[in-house]
């Protein structure tokens, strides 16, 4: 019996050609394809670190956030400026107001920007003010948005649909590779699947790291901070990943300023500076060891 619309991992170079491993065996695939980001290099052998708040809540907020994360090694900004929320009553995020405020501490930082885009219409303003565009877990298939992002030419971070199968992830990729763009980093963000929502937010899906890798010369990164929801785990995860050989993390992080808020949104999943900092040396130290056995299995 056939079903229609079930695909799996050998139709993948059909599905995705441009991106797939298997159909480009040129050169780009020999060495690792390398995502830039101004002087942000993904798949490259430093993994990335890309830490902000949630939300852009305020400049104040953002800005002391972005100095924090700064000196924990962060080497580039994260914040919503267009925030999905389930609720419309929910924070909907600061909108262009929002943009404004990163581009500024992005220019105060020298930390370049990566915030979501949610509309088409909005894919050019959002470009002007930011350095790559998020596309987020639940716009992964929108396709006329797929389309715009590459069509723009920046860098895209892609990230997994909730409940999306490796082939949906990769066939969305594909979308914006279609318009010549090939400056796209895949994010694992954590899968609904049983037992999500008892003692964490979504299953990190690790195993997907090296599945990525195999089928796609894309870099992948890992989003330790909605994949599990609480703060608690999110050092743990984001070494997990790196150890497992992703080639960076997003993660969110809240600090104290003065008149601190609570964060708007996911504040149970922000991390503090001193955490990251454990994460950074943690990447210090795994980067260390792999130099060793690059030398070792070069004599
Ligand atoms: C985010 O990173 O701000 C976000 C909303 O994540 P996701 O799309 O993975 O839910
Ligand atoms: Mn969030």
């Amino acid at each position: 019996m056939s079903i229609a619309g079930n695909v799996s991992l050998q139709d993948l170079p059909r599905i995705c050609p441009l991106i797939s491993r298997r159909v480009q065996s040129s050169a780009l695939v020999e060495e690792q394809h390398i995502v830039r980001v101004k002087d942000v290099r993904f798949g490259d052998t430093r993994p990335v670190v890309i830490a902000g708040p949630c939300a852009v809540e305020s400049f104040d907020q953002t800005l002391a956030i972005a100095l924090a994360v700064r000196d924990a090694g962060a080497e580039m900004l994260r914040g919503g400026a267009f925030k999905p929320r389930t609720s419309p009553h929910d924070f909907q995020g600061l909108g262009i107001e929002g943009l404004r405020i990163l581009h500024e501490v992005s220019r105060e930082t020298g930390l370049p920007v990566v915030t979501e885009v949610m509309d088409t219409r909005l894919v050019q303003t959002v470009c002007e003010y930011a350095d790559m565009l998020q596309i987020g877990s639940r716009n992964m298939q929108n396709y006329p948005l797929l389309i715009e992002a590459g069509k723009s030419g920046k860098p895209v971070l892609l990230k997994r649909g909730m409940a999306a199968s490796l082939c949906e992830w990769l066939g969305a990729a594909e979308y914006i590779a279609n318009e010549g763009n090939l400056n796209i980093v895949l994010c694992e963000r954590g899968i609904k699947a049983y037992p999500s929502g008892e003692y964490s937010r979504n299953v990190l899906d690790l195993n997907v790291i090296p599945a990525v890798k195999e089928e796609t010369f894309l870099p992948v990164i890992v989003d330790p901070s909605h994949a599990t929801g609480v703060a608690g785990m999110v050092e743990s995860a984001s070494c997990a990943a790196i150890a497992y050989g992703g080639h960076g993390l997003l993660i969110e992080v809240a600090c104290d300023y003065p008149d601190a808020a609570k964060p708007c949104c996911d504040a149970a999943q922000a991390i503090s500076p001193a955490t990251l900092c454990n994460i950074v040396q943690f990447i210090d130290k795994h980067i260390e060891k792999q130099d060793v056995l690059r030398k070792v299995h070069a004599v």
